[in-house]
């Protein structure tokens, strides 16, 4: 078994887990799991996804509103929305993008929410978590601007963020890579069908590659029809390695350490965000 993967993108804050959110928690280690991130939608969702990674050393917490709750915006929410960006716990600004294949909120307002929070991450200089479904001839621009106006990089060096369930080609993918994010490769890796997807993750450069489940949905191959957990990321890691030609080690070990460099964390069980005064206390005689 592999021993070393992370779930860069799920929802296990959602009510799909409410039955047995631990035993999924539980599941994800003995799956060889040491993180992942759980992304707020809206307020409330993200505001669950803090408590969690409060709660449970190797979950880490993402706070932004989707595409599709736009709508719902308003400037107190926003405001909220940017208070808990601060909260040390939270180490990614999403999920936030455009979605113009469900079009569950109007599209102007979808570009300026994107837009304030694409701000809002510059402003806590942390990464974002990015979702383009159908609007990437929209969403690269407003991604290419904001990349220019932070120099490709976070003030540490860091990427900018990660293309989460990227469905675009491989020339598509390059061009967000050069923007300075990671490319997310979702579990549907392993269908039959999976198209473009198996040339992006065959092709791309490692080390801008990240696995994810999107937890509840979007099962592998193995478990399609079931609710998806992030224990069953694995199967998603054999295909890519299958995929490349490499060793299936390999490309865990590169994927779990490029999550870890664009959440700033060292590595392992223990997050290393706790805030400044944590560490000094530590660290003092
Ligand atoms: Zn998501």
């Amino acid at each position: 078994m592999t021993t070393l993967l992370f779930d860069s993108h799920s929802h296990i804050q959602m009510s799909q887990f409410d039955d047995d959110r631990d035993a999924t928690i539980r599941r994800a280690r003995d799956a060889g799991l040491v993180g992942q991130l759980v992304l707020g939608t809206d307020v409330a969702s993200s505001i669950s996804a803090i408590e969690l990674a409060t709660a449970e050393p190797d979950v880490y917490a993402a706070a932004g509103c989707h595409p599709h709750d736009a709508k719902d915006m308003d400037e107190a929410s926003l405001d909220k929305l940017a208070q808990l960006a601060e909260d040390p716990h939270v180490a990614v600004v999403g999920e936030i993008g455009l979605d113009f294949y469900r079009n569950l909120s109007p599209h102007d307002v979808q570009i300026d929410i994107l837009n304030r929070q694409l701000e809002l991450a510059g402003r806590v200089s942390k990464p974002v978590a990015l979702h383009g479904r159908e609007a990437h001839q929209a969403l690269f621009p407003f991604v290419e601007a904001w990349s220019r106006r932070m120099g490709g990089r976070l003030p540490d060096g860091r990427r900018l963020g990660v293309m989460h369930y990227f469905d675009g080609d491989l020339e598509l993918g390059r061009r967000y890579a050069d923007l300075g994010f990671f490319i997310s490769i979702h579990c549907s890796v392993t269908y039959p069908n999976a198209g473009a997807l198996s040339e992006v993750a065959a092709e791309l450069p490692l080390d801008v590659l990240l696995v994810e489940t999107d937890s509840p949905y979007g099962p592998p191959q193995a478990h399609r029809g079931e609710r998806n957990e992030p224990a069953y990321l694995e199967e998603a890691v054999v295909k890519i390695a299958q995929l490349r030609g490499e060793k299936t080690e390999r490309v865990a070990e590169t994927t779990t350490a490029n999550a870890l460099r664009l959440l700033g964390v060292t590595g392992g069980a223990q997050p290393a965000l706790e805030p400044a005064g944590a560490a000094e206390e530590r660290s003092a005689p």
